[in-house]
This record gives structure tokens, C-alpha cells and sequence, in this order.
């Protein structure tokens, strides 16, 4: 891309309704959120448990400031590694029952971390075709082998394995998927990692804090947690409502982790301060289960009223819960109607999501209030959704 090519780029993205823009916020995250001026009920956020703006956290964060300062100054193995990423760390391996645990300073760089430490030339990665951006960034980094499989399709995964010649493989899995909702099939991708001896990578950005009893999709299955081929990856940033990420695994794995990852290497540490509100956030997961309760039933409330009324909502038990509509303009003209309802719910649009796959993606946190997503149904009631099944039908 040339200079004095780009303004023509741009004017080709908008006439395809592909052209981003950030909306601005002017209020901490939460339910309720003034964006670019105006008021919304918001359903856009990954905030599932509504710790974003959490009294404790923020307290804690405040107490890392006043006793570390605001930055770490260096990276982790320079100078930048405080005592609270340490404790961190400690603390999540013993939440998760797991050796070791590696904190980053987001998911995107954890996820460069462990690819590339663990395959290279010669090697094969194999990625579900839904799988994070961050994740096929690494494994085009990786320089291995890039195979993708179908969206959940275990035969399309077994016949590449069994065809891809390889010293080290990786499969690698979201475990819960960021713009579906749906999950991996966690237990019979380990059969087949067991099958052809390789790394089972499960990136449980949306499940950490929220499946099972908070410690994510690590627990969705007893033979997960602690098996050598499975490497774990949370987010911080998400649920736990601060910023950054962790890898868990073996102790030996951290320490590779340590020694080989440029991602993790070549930056600096993330603010110790950070760190402390993160272990504010672990604090929270654990003892207050009622948030999950708390979304488990608005999840049930939204999914009984969308089954009722015909809606294509995805089939997901988690807290994404998309409305696959195809069309781009049509997406964006159903999310310009709910604005104009004073709720915000974000479209989404290729190439976030697969052409013609645009939807709206929902999503719903614990600090939501029964009524808010009464107030979602009511909104949602008010779309034609026989016309956006018609325009689906056409070309995006
Ligand atoms: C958000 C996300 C990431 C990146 O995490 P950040 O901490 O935001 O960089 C990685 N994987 C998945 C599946 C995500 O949804």
C-alpha cells in the first residue's frame, strides 16, 4: 500500500460497509455507557462479569500505584518483574491446579509466546478456521506448516494430521469461540492430540472466569488439567475485567516460555500495579459464584425469548450470543435501529467474521439487570426479521 493509494482504499472499504470506526467512551465500562455523546444500554462488551469497574479491583489497583508506582520499567527478565507479577502468577497456577503460570501483557503477545516457542520449520500447526486473529498471526510467525480445519470439524483435524508430515504438531483452539459462542470440543481434541502425539493449545479468552466454576474450559473435562500435551491461555483483560493474560502449564513449559519467547522477551513488563488488580479479579472469580449464577440466567432469559420469537441466534451457551444475519448493510441497519433504542450492540463484519456472516454479537456480563435484557427482547421484537432473511438470501 502506497501512500497516495490509501485514500482509495478507504473509500472502497465504506462502499463495501466495511470501513471501522472507534466509537468513543466517556464513561467507565458497565451496562449503562455514554458513547460518542449519547447514552446506551450496552451489549458490547467482554466483561462478563462486570469486574471492569469493580470497587475492589480498582482499589487494589490504586494500592499498586501508591506502593509500586505506575510503571514496571523494564521488561520481565531485565529488571521489570515485580513481586506482585510473581504473586500473580503463583496464585493463578495454584487457582487453575497447574505447575507454573506465565503472565503477559496481553493475550495477543501470549498467544505469539507459545506458537512460536513450540513449532517452527518443519513443524505443522493445525487451527480451527474460526480461531482468533492473534492465533493465526502466530502461527504464520511460527514459519510451521499452517493447516486450518472446519469450524469444529474433528475428521476434516484427524485427515490433516494424518497426512501432514511433521516433527512437532500443535492443535490450536479457541476453547470458546470469540464471535460464535460456541465451544471446541475439548475432550475428543485430546484423543487426538493423544493419537498423533501433539500439543493440545486451548486460547480460553472467553471461558476463563466464566465456564464451569470460574477457572474456565481448562475444567470442562477432567483429563484437561495437568495433562502434558495441554497448554492453557487466559485472558486478564476479559472476565477478569483488567488487561494482560497467562499461560499455565508445566514448570519446564514456563521456563522454555521464558528462555524462547520474544513476545515475551522483547517488552516490557506490564505495571506491577496491573498485576495486583488482577489478583483482585482472581479474588473475585473465586468467591462470588453468584456472578456466573447471574448470567447463566440471563443467558436462559435471552436464548427462551429469541427460541420463542424465531431469532437465528447462534447455538451457544455462553455469554456470546450472536444473531447471524449475513448481509453487511443489513447488520448495520439493525444495529443503527437498536442504537436508535438507546441500546448499543456492536456489528460484526467480515473479515472479522466469515463473508456473509455478518451478526450482531451480543453479549451479556453479571452486571446486567433482568430488566436490561427484557429491554434487549423488547428492542429486538422490533426488527423485521423476515427482511433481513430475505437480504440474507442475496449476496453481502
Ligand atoms: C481477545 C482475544 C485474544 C487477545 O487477548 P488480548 O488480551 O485482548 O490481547 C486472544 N484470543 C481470543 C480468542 C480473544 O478473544
Amino acid at each position: 500500500m502506497q501512500a497516495r493509494q490509501i485514500a482509495a482504499a478507504l473509500n472502497a472499504l465504506a462502499d463495501e460497509h466495511r470501513l471501522r470506526r472507534r466509537p468513543v467512551l466517556d464513561t467507565p465500562q458497565g451496562p449503562s455507557v455514554t458513547i460518542d455523546g449519547a447514552r446506551y444500554l450496552a451489549f458490547a462488551s467482554n466483561d462478563y462479569l462486570g469486574l471492569a469497574n469493580h470497587p475492589a479491583l480498582a482499589e487494589a489497583m490504586r494500592d499498586g500505584v501508591a506502593r509500586w508506582g505506575v510503571g514496571s520499567g523494564a521488561s520481565h527478565l531485565v529488571a521489570g518483574h515485580h513481586a506482585a507479577h510473581e504473586a500473580l502468577e503463583q496464585e493463578l497456577a495454584a487457582w487453575l491446579g497447574l505447575p507454573a503460570a506465565l503472565t503477559f501483557g496481553s493475550g495477543y503477545s501470549a498467544n505469539l509466546a507459545v506458537v512460536t516457542s513450540l513449532v517452527g520449520r518443519g513443524d505443522a500447526v493445525f487451527a480451527d478456521r474460526v480461531n482468533h486473529a492473534s492465533l493465526n498471526d502466530a502461527c504464520l510467525l511460527s514459519r510451521a506448516a499452517f493447516k486450518r480445519f472446519r469450524h469444529n470439524d474433528l475428521e476434516h483435524l484427524e485427515s490433516l494430521l494424518a497426512s501432514t508430515p511433521a516433527a512437532t504438531r500443535l492443535i490450536a483452539v479457541d476453547a470458546v469461540y470469540s464471535m460464535d459462542g460456541d465451544e471446541a470440543p475439548l475432550y475428543d481434541l485430546l484423543t487426538l492430540a493423544e493419537r498423533y502425539d501433539a500439543w493440545l493449545y486451548l486460547d480460553d479468552a472467553h471461558g476463563f472466569g466464566v465456564q464451569g466454576d470460574g477457572r474456565g474450559s481448562l475444567y470442562e473435562h477432567p483429563r484437561l488439567a495437568g495433562h502434558p500435551l495441554v497448554v492453557y491461555m487466559a485472558t486478564l483483560g476479559k472476565a477478569a475485567g483488567v488487561a494482560g493474560a497467562c499461560v499455565a502449564g508445566s514448570a519446564e513449559l514456563v521456563q522454555w516460555l521464558v528462555n524462547t519467547a520474544r513476545s515475551y522477551i522483547y517488552t516490557t513488563a506490564q505495571p506491577p500495579a496491573v498485576a495486583e488488580a488482577c489478583r483482585a479479579a482472581l479474588k473475585v472469580i473465586e468467591n462470588e459464584p453468584e456472578r456466573r449464577s447471574t448470567l447463566t440466567n440471563h443467558i436462559a432469559r435471552l436464548r427462551e425469548a429469541g427460541r420463542a420469537r424465531l431469532w437465528p441466534l447462534a447455538a451457544s451457551r455462553t455469554p456470546i450470543q450472536p444473531i447471524i444475519i449475513g448481509c453487511n448493510e443489513a447488520v448495520l441497519d439493525c444495529a443503527a435501529r437498536l442504537r436508535e433504542a438507546g441500546l448499543w450492540v456492536p456489528a460484526i463484519r467480515p473479515p472479522t467474521v466469515p463473508e456473509g456472516s455478518a451478526r450482531l454479537r451480543v453479549s451479556l456480563t453479571a452486571a446486567h439487570q433482568e430488566a436490561d435484557i427484557d429491554r434487549l427482547i423488547d428492542a429486538l421484537d422490533c426488527i423485521d426479521w423476515e427482511e433481513s432473511r430475505r437480504r440474507r438470501a442475496l449476496p453481502a
